[in-house]
């Protein structure tokens, strides 16, 4: 186990003294630089310290000493915020990637996953019984901060949000008390915990209800030259007009890279990528695909049997960690030729080859849930588009500058609404929610957090 680091210091010694067993890594420390990175890369943060928790105890031993010292503090798991907000100048980090067992109870089928587990370490427990939870689609994404905001992809229009199988949260309260939430034990907190956003406690594990999935699924993309870009989103949309639940499509927009799956032609040009995921019957699929592939056949198509795992890491590399990133997000209440005409439009203009633009298809599953059985704001959206600029390890002003002007262009067709886990400084967390799941928010709030300790969004 992790030792606190020497030399000790006024808060090593207030952490030990209230039993917290992990390691403490502070300015002077040699690893300080690494502990204090995110994922984005554009994020320059200097916290006070980085608290590793090795526990739940660690994690509310962490909680009870700030609070005493008057020291705020932010919670971390996989490190994923866009704006960075796991850490702040002179805050302490409480880091939670220790937290990340994740055990699948079979007989019940459930799963149990640790507040700082990732994505990537969810899948490969689940899978090896044949068992998923709907997640998100980079698979160095925390659980921890995807699931707390409501949590979108591949499997989301045939399972689900993540939430939507979220059936207890174990939680360190901001007096440093453990409580259990779920629809029988503080049923307002777990109420708030799905898709509230996360400044109501520190998760420390998650109990999902599995569902089976894979091991191979009928996934991949097809590739469409740039001329094409408009049609092949109007092909996407047409298709899933009343498609079954099972699939789902994201489109991306983006410069294609120099290599492979991209033919040489092709190669550092802008192109539209259909991704596609059909996790029911493969030979159901083929024929709710044959529309899409044979109808409008793209250059390259490599939409095939895949292992459920596979496909999600097969986005991985357009996120590594280290670039820089800023992005905007809509969502949408329909997709109209208008709308794609001008999306496409703005990204003509695209300055940087790693910039690229994804709109996902929402719907089916998703809906299921009525509008307040969860605090996530946005069920009854069509798709949702994803302005993602980023500049490499360039500095991300002019990339910035592109996505405001992008988001500009296409937001009279958006519904004004905002994904919690897309926030950045310029978007109100108020923008995130309709007024009566605001209000609850806010109750929910000033009943577990009264003196706004976890003020990561703001939601006071
Ligand atoms: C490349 C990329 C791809 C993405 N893809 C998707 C996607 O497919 N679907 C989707 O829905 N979202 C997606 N997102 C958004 C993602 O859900 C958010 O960025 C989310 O906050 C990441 O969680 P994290 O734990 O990695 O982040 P962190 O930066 O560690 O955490 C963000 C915040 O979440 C809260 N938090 C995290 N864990 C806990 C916890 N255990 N207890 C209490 N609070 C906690 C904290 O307030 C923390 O500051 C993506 C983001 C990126 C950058």
């Amino acid at each position: 186990m992790n030792t606190i680091s020497t030399p000790s210091t006024l808060l090593a010694d207030r952490l030990r003294a209230r039993g917290f067993v992990g390691r403490l890594v502070e300015p002077s420390d040699p690893d300080y630089d690494r502990a204090r990175t995110g994922w984005n890369g554009a994020i320059d943060r200097r916290p006070a310290a980085v608290a590793y928790a090795s526990d739940a105890d660690d994690v509310a031993a962490a909680v009870r000493v700030a609070r005493a010292a008057g020291l705020a503090f932010t919670v971390r798991a996989g490190g994923h915020s866009v704006s960075g907000r796991s850490v702040r100048d002179d805050a302490l980090c409480i880091d939670l990637r220790a937290l990340n067992a994740v055990a699948v109870d079979i007989g019940r089928g459930v799963v149990r996953v640790g507040g700082g587990a990732l994505l990537s370490e969810l899948d490969a427990a689940t899978q090896e019984h044949g068992l998923s939870v709907p997640a998100g689609q980079i698979s160095h994404t925390g659980v921890g901060g995807l699931t707390l905001g409501g949590g979108m992809g591949w499997l989301m229009r045939r399972h689900g949000l993540t939430i939507d199988s979220l059936q207890s949260a174990d939680v360190v309260l901001a007096d440093g008390r453990q409580v259990r939430a779920s629809v029988d034990e503080h049923p307002d907190l777990f109420w708030a915990l799905r898709g509230g956003g996360g400044d109501f406690g520190v998760v420390t594990s998650f109990e999902f209800r599995a569902h089976s999935v894979g091991p191979l699924v009928l996934a991949g993309v097809l590739v469409y030259p740039w001329e094409r870009a408009g049609d092949a989103l109007r092909a996407s949309r047409n298709l899933m007009d009343g498609a079954p639940e099972e699939l789902t499509i994201f489109d991306v927009l983006l410069t294609a890279p120099p290599q492979e799956p991209f033919p040489p032609e092709l190669r550092g040009r802008r192109v539209a990528v259909v991704g596609v995921a059909w996790c029911g019957d493969p030979a159901e699929g083929e024929r709710v695909l044959a529309p899409l592939r044979t109808g409008f056949p793209p250059v390259v198509d490599l939409v095939g049997p895949m292992p459920y795992v596979a496909l999600q890491s097969m986005l991985d590399e357009t996120a590594p960690h280290g670039w820089h990133f800023y992005d905007r997000s809509h969502y949408l209440l329909e997709v109209s030729d208008g709308f794609i005409d001008t999306l496409i439009e703005g990204f003509e203009s695209v300055p940087a080859p790693q910039a690229h633009v994804v709109t996902g298809w929402m719907g089916g599953a998703v809906d299921r849930a009525a509008p307040g059985d969860t605090a996530f704001g946005h069920r009854g959206a069509r798709a949702f588009t994803w302005i993602i600029g980023c500049s490499g390890d360039e500095p991300i002003g002019p990339v910035a500058d592109w996505v405001r002007h992008v988001w500009d262009e296409t937001a009279p067709f958006a519904t004004g609404g905002v994904y919690v886990n897309a926030l950045n400084s310029e978007r109100s967390v108020r923008d995130a929610y309709a007024d009566e799941i605001w209000e609850r928010l806010v109750a929910v709030k000033r009943r577990y957090d009264p003196d706004g300790v976890f003020a990561g969004n703001g939601i006071r």
